[in-house]
């Protein structure tokens, strides 16, 4: 099969264009090159997390790859049979396991049978989908489209020490249903979550007290966790939604004030909730690839980010499709199909 040529400095320029490339070749038996792999970010080429899951797409199918080192920009991947299995991999440091579960659990769709997979690493990292998100917002969508799955956060972990796991059981996709998420339905409830580990439980309060002053009542909940699963800090904004929860995130820093990590939150909130987006612009880049999948789909988002449209580039350069994106009212119309 023709190997696909990909530039990892095309538009977005991160880890997506790998892990997505990952996926679909798992999928399609499509062999793939990567050049300049992650020539967009500070620090260019594959961190630990991403070597995690070209090591783990690698496992599941029994891949040969070409310079899949640390660092490296450079990376050829030849896929072979995907396999189920109980697979367990260790990033070895607060890499994302959200962002490597979501590149190996597609290829596990398509699978001979169940698997199980334990990945450890970060669970709560700036840039990178919390796990509370890839629970209560990506995986309700996933089962709505007919797949198995059932994701369960075993120990939190943070940036820089890492040390928490995320569990996932699935199977392959028999039926898949195409997503049709035009709009949100009513709102249900909001809620903003502090979440500390070895940090005053202050710090998570003074976060939600300011999310409540930014977005309105809702329901202030504290997540205090044993200090042996930090240190770290993150903010959750929950919007329950009848057809829809989205979740924004920002994580503490330190030497950032808590009410700055909460406004971080809240502006995206902010942004999702005065649209009439079905949902938020991490949640859409992350529905292309099942969508895609599902080979027709629709939803609205609340911009056209350069994630989702480097996203929908690559899954084109895999499959013989095409994504439409058209301007709505107070929304982004996506659609395959
Ligand atoms: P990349 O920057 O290419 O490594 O891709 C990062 C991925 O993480 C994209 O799918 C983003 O939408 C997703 N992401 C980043 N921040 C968040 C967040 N706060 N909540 C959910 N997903 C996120």
């Amino acid at each position: 099969m023709k190997q696909i040529e990909l530039d990892g400095s095309r538009g977005e320029g991160g880890g997506q264009i790998l892990r997505t490339a990952l996926s679909l070749s798992m999928i399609t038996g499509r062999p793939f090159v990567i050049e300049r792999i992650r020539a967009g970010r500070k620090k260019p080429g594959l961190l630990r997390q991403h070597l995690t899951a070209v090591q783990a797409a690698s496992a599941i199918c029994g891949a040969r790859t070409e310079g899949a080192t640390p660092g490296s920009e450079r990376l050829s991947f030849q896929p072979g049979p995907i396999r189920a299995g109980d697979y367990r991999f260790a990033i070895g440091s607060a890499g994302s396991c959200t962002l490597v579960l979501q590149t190996v659990l597609p290829a596990l769709w398509f699978a001979d049978g169940p698997s199980t997979l334990a990945v450890s690493g970060g669970t709560h990292n700036p840039a990178a989908p919390p796990a509370d998100f890839l629970i209560r917002s990506w995986q309700p969508l996933m089962q709505r489209m007919g797949v198995t799955l059932d994701i369960e956060l075993r120990r939190h972990g943070f940036y820089p020490a890492g040390g928490g796991e995320v569990r996932a059981t699935t199977a392959p996709v028999t039926a898949w249903r195409p997503l049709d998420l035009e709009d949100r339905g009513a709102l249900c409830r909001i809620s903003a979550t502090g979440i500390v580990a070895g940090i005053a439980a202050d710090v998570a309060r003074r976060e939600t007290a300011r999310a409540a002053s930014q977005l309105g009542a809702l329901a202030e909940e504290l997540r205090v966790l044993p200090a042996s699963e930090g240190p770290g800090n993150t903010l959750l904004l929950t919007l329950e939604y009848e057809k829809v929860t989205e979740i924004f995130s920002a994580c503490g820093e330190r030497g950032l004030p808590a009410e700055t990590v909460a406004d971080r939150a809240a502006a995206e909130a902010r942004q999702y909730r005065d649209s009439a987006a079905a949902v938020g612009q991490h949640l859409a880049d992350q529905l292309l690839l099942p969508v895609a999948l599902a080979g027709q789909g629709r939803f609205t988002t609340d911009v056209l980010s350069p994630h989702l449209k480097t996203n929908g580039q690559i899954i084109e350069s895999f499959l013989p499709l095409r994504f439409g994106f058209a301007a709505g009212e107070r929304c982004v119309r996506v659609s395959l199909g």
